[in-house]
């Protein structure tokens, strides 16, 4: 299987995709094609482990890793999540389901692939024949940055740099990576919104000049957001294996379709479940959810993404994104798979903010996704009602796609299609937001508010943010953006 860029230029190998993470000129690796999973195959994955699934959907695009490499490193990864299953399917209600996603080591769906990501890209430097060192750049709104650390701490031949804004991540997703562990590890504090961080990232993987420098000191970039395949594919599976779940509990016949809501930013998540479908699995809708930022659900109904918007800090602040990279490879697919027209549009997004797809495009894409969006109050009262009626309990994230589901149901009321709820984070990571949403009651300290949820919910407090507080804080530095890369530079020499 190729990758092609979706810019135009570029046709490389998987490995390579997930080596480089970027194609040369700006546009991000796609499948040449669509490889396909057949009924067959799914009624043989209804035995199977997640392990075992993910290991034959990565395989389906990755078909230069070896199978048996695949499944033991699909093995180790989510050994590291509690509970035994990674992705346990929690049945809410009649015909509406919970995918939770929030059981790996750092409590949030990055898990899910960054786990993983350190596997893929070590081997494919192999396969490709890299001998250089790997520096990863990541830029984050507040979860990948930690999953990424704790996925690549300590891996031999490999450092990582986490960029955040300073202040646009929670205090807790701050504390976590603050606190890392690892000797290849280092964190930095940008000072802007997470657009800044994600640019300023994105510019020195453009740099020409930064590049060769780096390479002369023997360090090759590498990205780990979610814009590398390596990211998206792990993804995949979970989209699967749900499915395969509500088969197999008798929830569906084998066939059946269903939908989808995601909380929504960077458009990796749901971007994942559109590849499923193409896969051949039976997905009718994804209903896209966003926060306050509803650029994506004003991009749903007119066909218009347009940056030229304030940006709102929210309580769902992995959501808080105006520039949804990912959303490129949707465009590209519903072009034709135009790479000239993707060019230009992205060309213009950066000079102009905006750009717009035709009226037959976005009828195209409307036949299979929506976009619908929460206020801060509307989440809450989604999260409360939820907890009131079934005693389930979510976090913030979480909360805004229960607001769109809920929406999409009351809009819809004869429709008897299966919903899957994809949950993005533990409640324990926003413990104040969610302690809010479900009791009315403010606390202003993270570990209270994780006594008082525990108190009410009586869920358990995941072990990686229960010992957190002890934890010395090591990393404390806040970058103007025109100082990062000396401070790579600092960092790998
Ligand atoms: C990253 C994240 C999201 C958004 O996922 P995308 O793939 O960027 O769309 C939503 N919720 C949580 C908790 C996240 O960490």
């Amino acid at each position: 299987m190729k990758f092609i860029s979706t810019r135009g230029g570029e046709k490389v190998s998987g490995a390579n995709a997930i080596v480089q993470g970027l194609s040369a000129n700006g546009g991000l690796f796609v499948p040449e094609k669509f490889p396909e999973v057949t009924e067959t195959e799914l009624n043989e994955m209804l035995d199977m482990n997640y392990p075992e699934r993910a290991a034959k959907i990565l395989k389906k695009y990755l078909d230069e890793y070896d199978e048996k490499g695949l499944l033991s490193a699909c093995e180790s990864a989510y050994a590291k999540f509690e509970g035994g299953d990674p992705a346990p399917l929690v049945r809410l209600d009649d015909g509406v389901y919970m995918l939770e996603l929030f059981h790996g080591p750092t409590c949030a769906f990055k898990d899910m692939a960054l786990t993983l990501l350190p596997y893929l890209l070590r081997k494919g430097c192999d396969i490709v024949g890299i001998k250089e060192e790997i520096l990863v750049l990541v830029a984050t709104s507040g979860d990948t940055g930690k999953a990424a650390l704790e996925g690549f701490k300590d891996e031999d031949g490999v450092k990582i740099m986490v960029f955040y804004p300073s202040d646009g991540v929670s205090k807790m997703q701050k504390l976590q990576m603050c606190t890392q562990e690892g000797k290849n590890v280092n964190v930095a504090a940008v000072k802007g919104n997470f657009d800044d961080c994600q640019n300023a990232v994105k510019e020195i993987f453009a740099n020409v000049e930064y590049n060769k420098i780096l390479l002369e000191k023997g360090v090759r970039l590498s990205s780990a957001n979610s814009i590398n395949f390596g990211r998206l594919a792990p993804q995949i599976a979970y989209y699967f294996s749900a499915y395969l779940d509500l088969v197999s509990s008798s929830q569906i016949a084998m066939g059946e379709q269903i939908d989808f809501t995601v909380p929504t930013g960077n458009f990796g998540n749901i971007l994942a479940a559109y590849y499923a479908k193409r896969m051949g699995l039976p997905v009718r809708r994804l209903h896209c959810a966003s926060n306050s930022n509803r650029i994506l659900t004003d991009f749903f109904n007119t066909g218009v993404y347009d940056t030229n918007r304030e940006f709102i800090k929210t309580t769902s602040p992995s959501m808080d994104i105006l520039v949804s990279s990912n959303l490129e490879r949707l465009i590209f697919e519903f072009s034709g798979r135009d790479t000239k027209l993707t060019a230009a549009r992205m060309n213009e997004l950066k000079s102009t903010g905006k750009y717009e797809i035709t009226a037959e495009e976005l009828a195209s894409i409307s036949e299979i996704f929506d976009g619908g969006c929460s206020s801060e109050e509307e989440s809450v009262e989604a999260m409360y009602d939820v907890f009131i009626d079934t005693g389930y309990t979510m976090d913030t994230h979480t909360g805004c796609a229960m607001k769109v589901a809920v929406d999409w149901f009351e809009a819809n009321k004869k429709d008897e299609t299966k919903m899957v709820i994809v949950c993005t984070a533990s409640p324990y990571k926003f413990p104040q937001d969610v302690l809010y949403a479900v009791t009315g009651n403010d606390v202003k300290d993270s570990f209270k508010g994780i006594k008082r949820l525990h108190a009410a919910t009586a869920m358990a407090v995941p072990k990686c943010l229960q010992n957190l507080k002890d934890k010395p804080v090591r990393f404390s530095g806040s970058y103007e953006k025109s100082k990062l890369f000396a401070e790579v530079l600092n960092f790998v020499k």
